[in-house]
């Protein structure tokens, strides 16, 4: 946890749930370890006489596209066995594959189904840009991630960082979205895990209190604070008047 390329995603992208529904899915095969047993095995797509060069083209172009779902493990290849990096999901916007379904070009020539196949070469080898506009990203990035940053224009991408001034540690760090692709990285912070579980009494006991009182408004509010001073006092009384008696 405090190496710091592990508190950062890969690039990402976000999408709708039903942005999601309509991707076409290549390189999840069947087998034991996957549910749907009629999935393709990768033996099958092995094809020895597929051209290297555009192998080689399709292969890059799998690897510059972003990330839809991170994974929490990495994924193991079906032919050698090699663990081949994080199990992430990637997408170009239309069709979604494991991250590790590159190393089966590069390294067992599986060549992808003609569809897919079909698809890259009509776009060029080239992502389509941008995948969702920069600004899109943004608003839909859950936003407890920008708590505490401040949003900069570095021309190519912007960025929200916390400003210098600040002392209060961020859950994130740096948060950088590309505005050619509008794909976004995330890093976050490794000290705030710590920090949090050091006030974490305090803060439950804060945002217990903190949150029916921000979603009551006018006088609803002042009922709410009455009432948790008057369980206060009670609480405090209570013993007193019961020593007494
Ligand atoms: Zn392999």
């Amino acid at each position: 946890m405090t190496d710091a390329a592990s508190q950062t995603t890969p690039w990402m992208i976000q999408l709708t749930p039903l942005e999601r529904s309509k991707l076409k899915k290549v390189g999840f095969w069947g087998g034991d370890a996957v549910p749907w047993q009629d999935a393709p095995v990768p033996e099958d797509f092995v094809d020895l006489t597929w051209s290297s060069e555009e192998r080689a083209r399709v292969s890059t172009y799998l690897g510059e596209s972003p990330a839809v779902e991170c994974a929490m493990f990495s994924a193991t290849c079906r032919i050698c066995g090699k663990r081949d990096g994080r199990a992430d999901w990637v997408t170009d916007g239309v069709w979604v594959w494991p991250a590790d379904f590159r190393h089966y070009l590069d390294a067992h020539q599986v060549k992808p189904p003609a569809g897919f196949l079909e698809h890259i070469q009509r776009m060029q080898f080239r992502l389509p840009a941008p995948l969702v506009p920069a600004e899109t990203t943004i608003e839909r990035i859950a936003s407890p991630f920008f708590v505490g940053l401040e949003r900069t224009d570095e021309g190519h991408a912007l960025l929200f960082r916390p400003p210098p001034t600040s002392r209060k540690p961020t859950f994130v760090t740096l948060l950088e979205v590309r505005k050619e692709t509008g794909c976004y990285q995330v890093t976050f912070n490794p000290a705030y895990r710590e920090d949090w579980e050091r006030h974490s009494i305090w803060r439950t006991l804060a945002l217990a209190l903190a949150t029916p009182a921000g979603a009551l408004t006018g006088s609803r509010r002042i009922l709410f604070w009455l009432f948790v001073i008057a369980c206060m006092g009670v609480s405090l009384l209570l013993p007193l008047w019961m020593r007494r008696h």
